[in-house]
């Protein structure tokens, strides 16, 4: 039992998040990281507050996450999600999601039923009836504006390079509760007019998020492709572990991408003493913070 100061710091995306939807994602965020605080504050677990954190992201509009998420090939959103407990090392999530507007309570399900870590598509959803979580109407999660994308895609084609123009984001969060225990969350749409059945990083452990008392946590946001075949947030894990600071940790990491043409990302970290940092190559990150040194947000 230790006596942690309590601390999370959630991402909203890590491109070129333009001028104009600058502002709703700063403010997202914000909203976001006090209400996984509100649960910190009372008490609750670092998974819950990522909990918390990552289902208010996916119920905002603004995110590339539960409503709101972009579409598919075939015109539909398939959403990731996934959660690590970084005090037993438990891990949850669901993959390729259609209907159900939170998969990141999808994702708590799996890591609390403990019989397995990942669930894709029809059986995630199987599993997810099994347990009486609300079914929606894909088109509900559906905005007019990605329906319009969709179409622009469908005529003009699409590139990946698109996906740095595009002003909507995967939501993730780590989390430090008082007990001292580490938590990570992510919940994504994917990339934009993906294959049906595509799997980013963000769900993957140790690719988009990963979480060990012993070492930190991290979430990671950018180009799925580039992250998973670098297992990106483990290795930013391990290297905390092996006491490098948050910034050469995460110089490294982002190095690491130099590997590929146009590698991209962003990070979030939060170290077991509840140091938390942001940091990215991409030209912006939108990310909020709240512990020991108070209120903290991009600018
Ligand atoms: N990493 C996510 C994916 O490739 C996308 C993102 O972070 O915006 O699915």
């Amino acid at each position: 039992m230790s006596d942690a100061e309590p601390a999370i710091i959630v991402h909203g995306g890590a491109w070129n998040i333009p001028d104009e939807a600058w502002p709703p994602h700063r403010e997202g965020c914000l909203a976001a990281v006090r209400a996984g605080y509100a649960e910190l504050a009372r008490g609750a677990s670092a998974l819950d507050a990522v909990i918390a954190a990552v289902r208010f992201l996916e119920d905002d509009p603004t995110f590339d996450a539960g409503f709101g998420s972009v579409l598919g090939r075939d015109g539909y959103p398939e959403m990731d999600a996934g959660l690590m407990d970084g005090a037993g090392l438990r891990f949850g999530g669901v993959v390729g999601v259609r209907r159900f507007a939170n998969p990141v309570l999808l994702a708590r399900a799996v890591l609390e039923d403990g019989s397995h870590c990942l669930l894709s598509g029809e059986g995630a959803e199987l599993f997810a009836r099994e347990r009486c979580f609300p079914e929606c109407d894909p088109e509900s999660l559906i905005l007019d504006r990605e329906r319009e994308n969709w179409e622009r895609y469908r005529r003009e084609g699409f590139d990946l390079a698109e996906k740095f123009r595009r002003p909507r984001e995967t939501a993730g969060a780590v989390a430090l509760d008082s007990r001292g225990d580490l938590a990570a969350g992510n919940s994504t749409g994917g990339v934009s007019f993906k294959h049906p059945g595509r799997v980013g990083d963000s769900a993957l452990p140790g690719c988009g998020l990963y979480a060990d008392n012993r070492s930190g946590a991290c979430c990671c946001s950018g180009w799925g492709e580039q992250i998973m075949r670098l297992v990106l947030a483990k290795g930013v894990v391990d290297d905390l572990g092996r006491g490098l600071t948050v910034g050469k940790a995460a110089d490294a990491a982002l190095a690491r991408l130099g590997r590929f043409e146009g590698g991209r990302a962003g990070l979030i970290l939060l170290t077991p003493a509840g140091e938390t940092a942001a940091f990215h190559n991409t030209p912006r990150m939108a990310w909020a913070s709240l512990g020991p040194r108070g209120e903290q947000a991009a600018e």
